[in-house]
């Protein structure tokens, strides 16, 4: 077992306050570790023994998340964007450090599984290119679907408007001729990817949400809600 780490560092880090703040509420008595109760700041802990107030403490592990993101929602950190999707999370989970990060962005007007956390060494794994981790979304159309979409996001070839190398190939599926829906398939993040490359072949994308990243699926999470998820 680890020497432990500081119970103000461990409380500030968890969201619950500066360690300025914390420190009266450890001197108050509301901190007990494995059933003692701590009044000194500077006591050394494990976080799976520390009690607040009788409660467990928060994610002392790290936060793995996805949320099912709703259009209108930011995924930026800045207020003066609008609702953001950190705002759909607990309100203490902002002060966290590490700073807990959405895995890559979505626009303001998609919709779909967004995976958040404070590992930032994951968090770079899942967004690098080298590690291809397959994103799926959905798209309406404004035009009806034709075969010719797919094969050229298929091809390997597609270079978008602006830019010099040509996209990954992308898989498409078609799901519903009215309105026309199709699902497609990518290892990339480019800036607006999908309504981009649908844009390419002289339609346009009406509605676009994402269904999967990597293992990970939305299933029946509600709308605007999240749920803890484990690595695959
Ligand atoms: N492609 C887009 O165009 N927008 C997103 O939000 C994600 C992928």
């Amino acid at each position: 077992m680890s020497a432990g780490v500081r119970l103000d560092r461990l409380l500030a880090n968890l969201g619950y306050g500066s360690r300025r703040e914390v420190t009266p509420i450890i001197k108050g008595g509301h901190v007990t570790v494995a059933a003692t109760t701590v009044r000194d700041p500077n006591a050394k802990v494990q976080a799976a023994d520390v009690r607040l107030d009788g409660e467990a403490l928060d994610h002392p592990n790290g936060i793995l998340v996805m949320l099912n993101k709703p259009v209108g929602i930011v995924c930026s950190h800045e207020p003066s964007e609008g609702q953001r999707a950190y705002d759909l999370l607990p309100a203490h989970w902002e002060y966290r450090n590490p700073r807990v990060e959405s895995v890559g962005r979505l626009d303001k007007d998609t919709s779909g599984l967004l995976v958040l956390t404070d590992d930032h060494q994951l968090l770079h794994r899942l967004t690098s290119p080298k590690h291809h981790v397959v994103k799926r979304y959905e798209a309406t159309l404004t035009l009806p679907y034709e075969r010719t979409l797919g094969e050229r996001l298929a091809s390997g070839t597609l270079v978008l408007d602006g830019e010099s190398t040509p996209c990954l190939p992308a898989s498409v599926e078609v799901i519903d001729d009215d309105p026309p829906t199709i699902a497609i398939s990518l290892t990339e993040g480019r800036y607006h990817q999908v309504r981009r490359m649908v844009a390419a072949s002289a339609n346009h994308v009406d509605t676009l949400r994402r269904t999967h990243f990597g293992a990970w699926s939305l299933d029946n999470l509600p709308e605007g809600d999240w749920t803890d998820i484990t690595l695959p």
